[in-house]
């Protein structure tokens, strides 16, 4: 099956889903966007696109991280699309020269907001809508499919009860939905028996027992602030949605010197890299060498399909130190993508081995850092790429997609 004909698929699904509509009516518009943010949820999309050009409003769904095309609406009511998704986020409507953000609120008291961007282009605005689709899904750290190499350290970092365990990776990595089945790990293990609070931007899915606060720096609400004031609510772990700056970093070492496990998601691109991230803030090395439990990093991949097929020529391997591989084909299953659900690729690196505590007293660079965590026993992000490539469970391209052109070999 072509590309063509599994992008009709889905066009094909959401035009049915607007037969009733009635282009003369005046809620036509209000109709066709709930529709469409209800239908891209329905699929399981993490984000919706809508990219004005000279034919009109594309739409694109990101599903299990890859756009697709799903339509193009006519250009004529494109302005008026883009107005009333203004309308829902609390955004001027009368400005489409400046890019804005706002949110839609959940319908209900328990349903979530969506994240509302927009930009001024050449054809007029763009808008992209963040779903969060991922979060009901994968609820249990047992259910993340980490390898038992990870699973079992992961779990006993989260029974401690001081340290910074940082979940690390780019945007679109899943770390938020691993900090919540660390936390449900959290809620489990102690059964109801330690304070448990959170900081995040904003909340994506509601944990019972934890105490979920979104932070909000329009308001002077930030994380540095919040952190500091939570300091003196009784914490025992404290989860934080995103580090980002020197002083949450900070702040957030500082809670786990003192007594509170703190878990928290960082970007960076691999295991070592956030480490040389965290000094690069300005953390001291004896900071990290005593207040970091762990790092886990991860990648999402996607899983090939039952239609998968050998890939015997070694050149399509791209690379890959693999004595075998498989490609994607297409099938009915998976609307001709070759590909059916994701997988984890992780890291797990612990500074406890004399060597990797040595090269962050060091200063060391990211690379000496992973050599020395390798060292110590880290398999990296590319040893388990090249093991699920060589098991038939993802394709070369899949990894060079989402693990870059780099060398597999350290
Ligand atoms: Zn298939």
């Amino acid at each position: 099956m072509s590309t063509t004909a599994m992008n009709n698929d889905l066009s094909t699904r959401f035009q049915t889903t607007l037969l009733g509509l009635d282009p003369r009516k005046p809620d036509y518009v209000v109709q066709l966007v709930d529709r469409l943010l209800e239908q891209a949820g329905a699929a399981g999309s993490s984000d919706v696109h809508l990219q004005p050009g000279s034919e009109g409003l594309e739409v694109r769904w990101r599903i299990d991280g890859v756009l697709r095309a799903v339509t193009i609406l006519p250009a004529i009511i494109a302005p008026n699309i883009v107005a009333r998704l203004k309308v829902m986020a609390g955004l001027l409507t009368y400005r489409s020269d400046v890019p804005q953000e706002g949110r839609i609120a959940g319908a209900t008291a328990t349903s979530l907001e969506r994240r509302v961007s927009t930009f001024p282009t050449l054809h007029g605005e763009r808008v992209v809508i963040r779903l969060f689709a991922d979060t009901g899904r994968f609820q249990q750290v047992t259910e993340l499919g980490l390898p038992p190499a990870v699973d079992t350290p992961l779990r006993a970092a989260l029974q401690e009860t001081t340290g910074a365990v940082l979940i690390v990776g780019p945007a679109g990595s899943g770390k938020t939905t691993t900090l919540y089945a660390c936390l449900r790990e959290v809620m489990a293990q102690s059964r109801g028996e330690r304070s448990v609070v959170s900081l995040e931007d904003p909340i994506e899915a509601a944990l019972p027992g934890v105490a979920q606060s979104q932070v909000n720096s329009a308001t002077g609400f930030d994380l540095a602030r919040g952190l500091k004031s939570l300091m003196r609510q009784d914490p025992e772990v404290i989860a934080i949605g995103e580090v980002r700056d020197p002083e949450s970093a900070g702040t957030a070492f500082e809670a786990a010197l003192t007594g509170q496990l703190v878990i928290s998601t960082f970007h960076a691109g691999s295991a070592a890299e956030a480490i040389g991230r965290l000094l690069d803030m300005g953390l001291e090395p004896y900071v990290l060498r005593s207040g970091l439990r762990a790092v886990l990093h991860q990648r999402l991949l996607r899983r090939l399909c039952q239609c998968a097929q050998p890939l015997n020529d070694p050149a399509t391997w791209l690379g890959l130190p693999v004595k075998q591989a498989h490609g994607p084909t297409g099938c009915l299953q998976c609307l001709g993508t070759g590909y059916s659900g994701r997988m984890l690729l992780t890291e797990w690196l612990e500074p406890k081995s004399a060597g990797v505590v040595r090269v962050i007293l060091d200063r060391a660079d990211a690379h000496s850092l992973e050599l020395a965590a390798i060292e110590a026993g880290m398999i990296t992000r590319w040893s388990r790429a090249v093991q699920a490539v060589e098991a038939g469970w993802t394709s070369p391209l899949e990894v060079r997609r989402v693990l870059g052109l780099g060398n597999p070999l350290p």
